[in-house]
């Protein structure tokens, strides 16, 4: 037998969040955002999955996008940081791809284009990363005309949609720098399609939610009617059976209190699974919610049985998702580790096999 770990993909749950995204945002098409490998569940799977729903795809790479080209999806194609060099620009016109263009450099590159492409065009109303600035666009309008440019969408992209500042003060700046636009506009991320209706424009561009996570701290991606797309899935390969005052693991970061049954887990670190998750991170083994103990290594980690009858040697583990050892909300496992649900499916490890189901 192989290495008991794997993961699952459920193609039927992705199609449900996406449909759920645009029951949300009726009156906006939605670009599927399926960049960093589909946020670790798989490029071409999501991409599949998706197919006769999604509105269109947004990733970053034009290798990438190339192969979706290739594999014969005739969706409209964003790429979220455009493009790095004007050598690419004749592939954006060959592969029908829409560049998000965010500076006066790569508007100046796409001078070299046979042909008048569609573009977007990224403002910078707060995030400070990528975007023009309010002195940029007087030069952008005019360069727009002079390169004949008229299939033109103004983006934004928000900070904190999910917290505290929401999305106001970047929407005034927004309405600021777009002056009088009347065209089209795409400007939600997931937290902001869900909280704020007034962001959803023309496009909405939602990740995270179509992945089954929640953008929110303070609200659960069952709340909101969110199904898990990826599960995390083990066995116990080792049990120990432990006295009081004993200690697990690396470091000996966690000592037994009263005796204790131990499960070790085949899934560690390098199998994406966070080191940072302490003692106490949500696990599920055959169906009992249950919590890790002491260190993640690279390849184990270990879980209290204690409470888990069933917790026997080759008895089911789910580490995150809804799988055949339990159901472990992925943003409960993140939140314990001190991260989000992005991270933890972004970091899935190329050795973890993936079972469609
Ligand atoms: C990643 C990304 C998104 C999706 O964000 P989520 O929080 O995952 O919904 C939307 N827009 C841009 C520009 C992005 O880079």
């Amino acid at each position: 037998m192989s290495r008991p770990i794997y993961a699952t993909f459920d193609g039927a749950a992705l199609r449900h969040n996406y449909l759920l995204a645009r029951r949300r945002a009726p009156g906006a098409k939605l670009w599927a955002v399926i960049k960093a490998n589909a946020y670790g569940h798989g490029q071409m799977r999501a991409a599949a999955a998706l197919a006769d729903v999604a509105d269109g795809f947004a990733l970053l790479e034009v290798s990438n996008a190339i192969a979706l080209r290739e594999a014969g999806y005739q969706h409209p194609i964003l790429l979220l940081e455009g493009f790095f060099s004007s050598s690419e620009v004749p592939l954006l016109e060959q592969y029908r791809l829409t560049p998000v263009i965010y500076c006066r450099e790569q508007l100046e590159m796409l001078a070299v284009a046979v042909r008048p492409m569609p573009i977007y065009l990224k403002l910078n109303t707060g995030m400070n990363r990528l975007g023009l600035v309010p002195s940029d666009m007087p030069w952008v309008w005019k360069r727009l005309g002079d390169l004949l440019l008229d299939d033109v969408t103004l983006m934004t992209h928000f900070a904190d949609a999910d917290g505290p500042r929401g999305v106001a003060a970047q929407m005034d700046h927004f309405r600021a720098m777009a002056g009088g636009w009347a065209g089209r506009i795409s400007l939600a991320n997931s937290a902001a399609l869900l909280r704020y209706p007034g962001t959803h424009g023309d496009w909405a561009r939602p990740g995270i939610m179509l992945y089954g996570g929640s953008p929110f701290a303070d609200q659960s991606a069952l709340d909101l009617g969110l199904q898990p797309v990826m599960s995390l899935e083990s066995r116990i390969i080792g049990i120990q059976e432990l006295e009081a005052g004993q200690s697990i693991g690396y470091g000996a970061s966690f000592t037994t209190t009263r005796p204790t049954r131990v499960g070790i887990v085949a899934c560690g670190y390098a199998d994406g699974y966070p080191r940072h998750a302490p003692t106490g991170t949500p696990i599920a083994v055959n169906g009992v919610l249950t919590r890790t103990l002491g260190r993640v290594s690279m390849d184990m980690l270990a879980c209290d049985l204690t409470a888990v009858p069933e917790g026997k040697l080759g008895a089911k583990v789910t580490l995150w998702g809804k799988g055949e050892g339990g159901d472990v909300p992925a943003d409960d496992v993140a939140t314990a580790a001190g991260t989000i649900s992005y991270e933890l499916f972004c970091a899935l490890a190329p050795r973890v096999p993936v079972k469609e189901i």
